[in-house]
């Protein structure tokens, strides 16, 4: 069956089963085509909190499906494919976390979404890169911050924020992918294109670009820029996003190479098969939920 064969066929069993497909915005870009709402961590979790339909598939990675289930306790929520998990989320651990906390008692823990349930349930606040400058500056002046698991975005939201942080030294692979090269190149190959980059990319690759943005940023930026030409430091489904929300203007991602292979593990054969079998479903265990909610309703609340 071709793509848009079975993007009818996705919205048709959707309909019938009463649910919401949300899709990331590193999706492959059949699979965003085909979905209710694309978005960033941010978005995506306040459209699952805010939605009514009877299940939500969350085409995106682990933690994100996870962070749906804690906003949303009654109803299922299914990730078309259990192994998409985030390396990233993967780099912070309980027992490690909670030795640093001892390390800093007092200290207040702003956890990146992308961790894991158990993870968030010993964090205070979660944060995306959309929010996190000023879920930082919400911490009261005086009290140290423990930032997990990105050492790139704690580093750069801390500088904007005017704070100091400690950050867990976790990074993501992909975005590690684009370095100072790429942005030489770039800038030779396309002199009049401006240079955006998510936070994630390693600090010298942020000092170089000319703004940098969380994805639902990066839309807003180059909406509201004069420029007609963007170089874009991010996975690469997020020229697809771009190319679709800003006509006109033109989009050349960093490198080829930025591409998260758990992302890409969603397509649209399973998504109508998880839409079929109403599964797989994500569940997080209630005493996890109830101390992971706060820290998420937290960052659901604050900002962008
Ligand atoms: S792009 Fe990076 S942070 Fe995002 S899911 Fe992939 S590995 Fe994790």
């Amino acid at each position: 069956m071709d793509h848009s064969a079975m993007q009818t066929e996705i919205r048709r069993l959707a309909r019938e089963k009463g649910a919401i497909i949300l899709a990331h915005n590193y999706q492959r870009p059949e699979v965003q085509d085909v979905a209710d709402f694309v978005g960033d961590s941010l978005g995506l979790s306040r459209k699952a909190a805010a939605a009514t339909a009877n299940l939500t598939v969350f085409c995106g990675v682990h933690f994100m499906a996870e962070t749906a289930a804690i906003l949303v306790p009654d109803r299922p929520v299914i990730l078309p494919d259990q192994e998409a998990g985030c390396p990233m989320a993967d780099m912070v651990d309980v027992e490690g976390l909670e030795e640093l906390k001892a390390e800093h008692p007092g200290a207040v823990v702003v956890s990146y979404v992308n961790t894991s349930a158990a993870v968030k349930a010993v964090s205070d606040i979660c944060c995306t890169s959309a929010n996190a400058v000023e879920i930082i500056r919400s911490v009261p002046v005086g009290k140290e911050i423990i930032f997990t698991p990105d050492r790139n975005l704690g580093s750069w939201a801390a500088q904007k924020a005017g704070r100091w942080v400690i950050v867990w030294p976790g990074f993501c692979p992909t975005h590690g992918l684009i370095d100072i090269d790429d942005v030489e190149k770039a800038r030779a190959a396309y002199p009049n294109a401006k240079i955006v980059v998510h936070p994630e990319c390693a600090s010298d690759v942020v000092a170089l670009a000319d703004a940098v943005e969380s994805t639902s940023g990066m839309i807003r930026f180059c909406q509201q820029d004069d420029a007609k030409e963007y170089i874009i430091g991010t996975e690469l489904g997020m020229i697809h996003r771009l190319q679709k929300d800003c006509p006109g203007k033109t989009f050349h991602p960093l490198t080829q190479l930025a591409v998260c292979p758990n992302m890409k593990l969603i397509t649209l054969e399973k998504v109508f098969k998880a839409l079929q079998n109403e599964g797989p479903v994500i569940t997080v265990p209630e005493d996890v939920r109830m101390k992971a909610l706060h820290a998420v309703q937290r960052m659901v609340e604050v900002g962008a």
